[in-house]
């Protein structure tokens, strides 16, 4: 298969560097073919203009899009930007090497995204989502360092929460292509980490590269649920969870199982939510909101559930907005 790695850290003794490193490294001997787009060693102009493009349609007044469909038609985009595209076509999934800033991309990578994700050849008419360039087959995935620990976005913490933080790469640029997205590897704070877990870090990244094309990838909802873009065709609905039997050993043994479903429904779109009072009270509750086409689904699904027999649910539709 054919990986592109597109890396944007100044620093080539960086972590993050080490960690794209270490991606090229073990892809290239899993036997896959490895394009490296280092932005910063390439010295990749990310500011969008003019430049571009080798002709223009409209020299007097510049939009960015109508110009990328005419050099799509013509061939008219610039070498730095055309090599970045075939790179790009030529890919069965694309990597995304960065540092956290500002709670995105750095500027360089933006850019990168910017210039290359270009309208006409990559995106646009009927290449969006499932049937972007990715076909719903290809596969994304992002590669991060951040200086913030792990509690700082995890829902609870000062920060937005990781999945917010990453719609924009995972929706907005590799499922909106058609790149089916897989969970970020995160390194996190690794200036503030001991050797031994920086070390963890790589060999955790090494195993997740051999298993690239194998591994589960996050299920995002498919434009064709959203006919005409307007609002989900599929319904969102509340459960409350509460205990029915008493726990027993059998009960203690299946909460890892319990805990692994829930992990799958949220990969595949199914759970948009989960929280959950302290369990150790006797009258805890757990609060699901799912995604579904209609209750049969949700009770079947809750059916599913490891610890099923031992739980009651109280399962409310919620209002779909006007
Ligand atoms: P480095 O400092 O390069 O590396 C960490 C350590 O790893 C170093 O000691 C290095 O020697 C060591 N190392 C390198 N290679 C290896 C190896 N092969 N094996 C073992 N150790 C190695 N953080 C946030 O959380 N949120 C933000 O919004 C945010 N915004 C930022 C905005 C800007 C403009 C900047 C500059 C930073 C921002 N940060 C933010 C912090 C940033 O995300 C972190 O500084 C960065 O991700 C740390 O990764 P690094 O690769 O640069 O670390």
């Amino acid at each position: 298969m054919n990986i592109l790695i597109v890396h944007a850290h100044h620093e080539p003794q960086s972590f993050s560097s080490a960690l794209a490193q270490q991606a090229e490294s073990s892809l290239k001997a899993a036997g896959h073919q490895v394009v490296v787009s280092d932005l910063h060693k390439m010295d990749f102009d990310p500011v969008s203009g003019r430049e571009n493009f080798t002709s223009l349609k409209d020299p007097q007044y510049l939009k960015q899009q109508i110009e990328e469909m005419h050099a799509s038609e013509v061939g008219g985009f610039s070498a730095d930007v055309e090599a970045e595209i075939v790179k790009l076509e030529q890919c069965d999934a694309l990597l995304f090497s960065f540092p956290l800033w500002w709670f995105g991309m750095p500027a360089i990578l933006k850019g990168w995204c910017d210039k290359v994700l270009a309208m006409g050849r990559i995106y646009g008419g009927p290449k969006l989502y499932e049937g972007g360039i990715g076909q719903a087959t290809k596969r994304g995935m992002v590669l991060m360092t951040t200086g913030g620990g792990p509690s700082a976005y995890d829902g609870w913490g000062l920060n937005p929460s990781l999945d917010v933080i990453m719609a924009p790469i995972q929706h907005g640029v590799l499922w909106f292509n058609g790149f089916l997205p897989l969970e970020p590897f995160v390194a996190w704070s690794p200036v503030r980490v001991s050797d031994e877990e920086r070390a963890a870090y790589l060999s955790s990244l090494a195993s997740r590269m051999e298993n690239l094309f194998e591994e589960p990838h996050v299920q995002m909802p498919p434009m064709a649920d959203f006919p005409n873009w307007g609002h989900d065709i599929r319904n969102r609905y509340i459960v409350v969870v509460s205990q029915k039997l008493e726990r027993d050993q059998r009960f203690h043994d299946l909460v890892a199982d319990e805990q692994a479903m829930l992990a799958d429904w949220k990969r595949q779109g199914k759970l948009l939510e989960f929280s959950i009072s302290d369990p150790n009270d006797s009258q805890w509750r757990a609060f699901l909101k799912l995604r579904a086409t209609n209750s049969k689904e949700v009770e079947s699904m809750l059916s599913e559930l490891p610890l099923a027999e031992y739980l009651s649910f109280q399962t409310t539709e919620l209002a779909k907005p006007a």
